[in-house]
């Protein structure tokens, strides 16, 4: 039978795709959630045509807008990139019924994604810019990040509306 799809953030699955060519694997996401599921490894800004290593970005707020742009050089503006190819997942990975996210970064961060002004002062956290027009775009998927994960009661909940997510497409 075939197996249920999620996205998963590829660091969490041990893809050296990091800025410092590094991974975050996570061994729940591995051993417990690739063993239910059919994990689909996604990194937005590999992407989006950035290298590994490369240089870090972060999320920026201006008034109601956000942006994703290098820390160094704020000229390097990644924002449209990340929205398009939210939209590219969001339009053809239609069989997707969960998604877990890497939290705390600029790009996938669900809930905690430190957010910077110009000056580079953190005014507070947020959700990562590519996860924010996916979300938008698939408002009912399930999205869950890897501390989230952590507790033995959010991961059963995640699961179950992933296989309830799972069965309201089929009909
Ligand atoms: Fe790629 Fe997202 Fe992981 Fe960053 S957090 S390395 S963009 S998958």
């Amino acid at each position: 039978m075939k197996q249920i799809a999620i996205g998963v953030s590829s660091c969490l699955l041990g893809h050296r795709v990091r800025y410092d060519g590094r991974d975050k694997r996570n061994s729940i996401v591995e051993n417990e959630l690739c063993s239910r599921f059919q994990c689909i490894p996604l990194c937005p800004e590999y992407a989006i045509g950035l290298g590994v290593p490369r240089a870090p970005v972060q999320l920026i707020q201006d008034g109601e807008n956000f942006a994703v742009v290098g820390v160094a050089d704020c000229s390097m503006d990644i924002t449209t990139s990340l929205r398009g190819y939210a939209d590219f997942v969001g339009n053809t990975l239609i069989d997707l019924c969960g998604y877990i996210f890497k939290s705390r970064s600029p790009t996938c961060g669900l809930t905690d994604t430190p957010v910077f002004d110009h000056h580079g002062k953190e005014v507070g956290k947020g959700r990562g810019e590519y996860a924010a027009r996916l979300i938008r775009h698939c408002a009912a998927l399930p999205a869950i990040d890897e501390i989230q994960l952590a507790d033995p009661n959010l991961r059963q909940e995640f699961i179950l509306q992933v296989e309830t997510y799972s069965m309201s497409l089929k009909r």
